[in-house]
């Protein structure tokens, strides 16, 4: 399936203007420019598409009213259910997510010399992390420094970022890189063996570290590799999600109850120290939006840890990621890496005229094509009645010399070259897609959870690091240096921790609360899976 041939005729005109827009930049935007641009087109800024929360740690703050619902939903269990003097499982950290994170997390508890249990919703793996395609962010060239990453996170985040969180992340960003390249990520070299870097949007520096564009997968098989190589010290167990937290008397948290997926049975899991790593949330398809993310992103961390009292930060704004494939139909909302972007290719019209600098950070850059499919009309419409820009990806081996497409961005051609097209001759039809949530957990720089005792996060499932918007690499970079910061402090911590009685009062708490509110909801979360996985046709 190559393009219709009124998609043809389009990009005739992409073609006929593309030796004009060649070396020319396009002037960024202005910072009022951009918010006034934000503010009429971004998600983020659509009333309709929030609600209040009228319950738990924030009560009166708005979210997104997918997210609203899953929040305010009722647990899958009461406390009369389970015999909670049975112990299954008996660990010192517990870990929650079988991503990136989680897994970072497992290898520096071991480490500091804890026992580990790491459960996960479907196989080791099988998570964001793995899908991860442009690279990670690190200053470690000499034209950079800690303090420059620093402020292109702080401005990229709206200067809402916390601080201390974003210190951490950029003071550990290279010792990461080693850390990552010593367990066997191949990250992409230039001739003279050092690192090869490039822009992402909203940088200052080439900074942006890659393995081809198969960055997530490479990070994910060496850190998975290296979990599975230490089985005296951590447990594996695949498709048993978390469904609930377990407290102590003492008002600790102290383990989580689990889901046999196969078996529908519940597992008690007795930890000193709980390590949240579940991810994003892209699967709740906010306002309608089509998603990156894989099938087990909905949101169950935030859930989990909302019930237990964790509050959340700047829960109410996503990351709209401005290049999603428009087309063909079998791929919509899958992610056109931003280092397709980053290597120069412009985002055009339908008439093949340039309407925005093609490195302004994500949400302006999704506000931008937004507004060139709704308010201007010049998008180009699909089949399915779908609209979408062109995404000139040919510029890049006409700019870096042929053979650049190929060897840089290997998984997207293969990605097109399945439906008849050549990304390396055509340009691609890109959309807006949910892609991360800029919000979540807030924790503290050692991943610890603020006002929760022996509860840790870390990875997309946390908020603060990137204020209202992340910059493309600094979430394979989060989910390293957070995880590797929970782990270590969780492990450190379990050493000192005297755990009570287990109790599941604090959900028999929350059906009451969500009853004096008023919240007659049938909506059981976590939700674990989208509704769609669950109808058969
Ligand atoms: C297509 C795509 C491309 C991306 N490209 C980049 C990039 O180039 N650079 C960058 O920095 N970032 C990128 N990102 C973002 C980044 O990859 C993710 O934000 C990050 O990897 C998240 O890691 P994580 O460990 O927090 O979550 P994940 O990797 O998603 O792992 C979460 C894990 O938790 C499990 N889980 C969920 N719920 C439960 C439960 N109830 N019980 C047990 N387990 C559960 C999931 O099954 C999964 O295994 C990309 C994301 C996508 C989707």
């Amino acid at each position: 399936m190559s393009y219709t041939p009124e998609m043809r005729e389009s990009i005739k005109k992409v073609e006929a203007t593309r030796p004009a827009r060649l070396g020319k930049p396009f002037p960024r935007m202005a910072p009022e420019e951009k918010q006034e641009l934000l503010e009429r087109f971004h998600p983020d800024y659509r009333p309709e598409g929030f609600r209040e929360i009228r319950v738990g740690p924030n009560k009166g703050e708005k979210a997104m009213k997918e997210l609203v619902d899953i929040l305010e939903g009722r647990s899958h269990l009461t406390s009369d259910m389970l015999d909670l003097d049975r112990i299954d499982y008996d660990t010192d950290v517990l870990i929650i997510g079988g991503g990136g994170a989680g897994a970072s997390a497992a290898l520096l508890a071991r480490e500091n010399g804890a026992k580990v249990i790491l459960v996960t919703k479907l196989r080791f793996g099988d998570a964001n992390t793995m899908m991860a395609q442009g690279g990670i962010q690190a200053a470690d060239k000499p034209n950079d420094s800690p303090i420059i990453h620093y402020l292109d996170v702080m401005g990229g985040g709206g200067f809402a970022n916390d601080p201390d969180l974003v210190e951490a992340l950029v003071m550990d960003a290279p010792l990461v890189i080693q850390w990552l390249e010593s367990l066997g990520v191949m990250f992409d070299k230039e001739p003279d063996g050092t690192m090869f870097t490039i822009h992402g949007g909203g940088t200052s520096r080439k900074r942006m570290h890659s393995a081809g564009d198969y960055t997530g997968a490479s990070i994910m098989r060496a850190l998975r590799d290296e979990v599975l190589s230490y089985p005296e010290d951590i447990t594996i167990m695949e498709f048993a999600p978390a469904i609930e937290l377990l407290m102590d008397e003492k008002g600790q948290v102290a383990g989580a109850v689990l889901e046999n997926l196969e078996t529908g049975e519940h597992l008690v899991v007795r930890a000193k120290c709980t390590i949240i790593a579940t991810g994003d949330t892209g699967r709740l398809h906010y306002q309608g939006f089509a998603t990156t993310n894989h099938y087990g992103a909905t949101g169950d961390g935030l859930v989990l840890a909302y019930r237990v009292g964790a509050k959340l930060i700047h829960q109410d704004t996503y990351q709209f990621h401005p290049t999603g494939a428009a087309y063909p139909e079998q791929i919509v909302g899958q992610l056109v890496t931003a280092k397709v972007r980053g290597l120069g290719a412009q985002v055009v019209n339908a008439d093949g005229e340039q309407f925005v600098y093609h490195l302004e950070t994500r949400d302006a850059e999704a506000a931008a094509i937004i507004r060139e499919c709704t308010e201007r009309g010049k998008g180009v419409e699909t089949p399915s009645g779908m609209r979408g820009v062109w995404l000139d990806s040919p510029m890049i081996d006409i700019i870096h010399g042929p053979g650049t497409i190929e060897g840089r961005l290997p998984a997207m051609v293969r990605q097109f070259k399945r439906f008849g097209i050549d990304i390396t001759v055509d340009p691609i039809l890109v959309y807006p897609t949910a892609h991360y949530q800029n919000g979540g957990i807030a924790i503290e720089p050692d991943g610890s959870v603020k006002g929760v005792p022996n509860l840790y996060a870390a990875g997309a499932v946390t908020g603060g690091v990137h204020g209202r918007n992340r910059l493309m690499g600094n979430s394979l970079l989060e989910i390293t240096v957070f995880g590797r910061r929970a782990g270590r402090a969780a492990a450190l911590r379990a050493k000192e921790v005297r755990l009570g009685k287990l109790t599941l009062a604090h959900v028999d708490d929350w059906h009451r609360q969500l009853e004096e509110a008023g919240i007659g909801t049938n909506i059981v979360s976590p939700i674990l899976l989208p509704d769609y996985t669950r109808k058969v046709r």
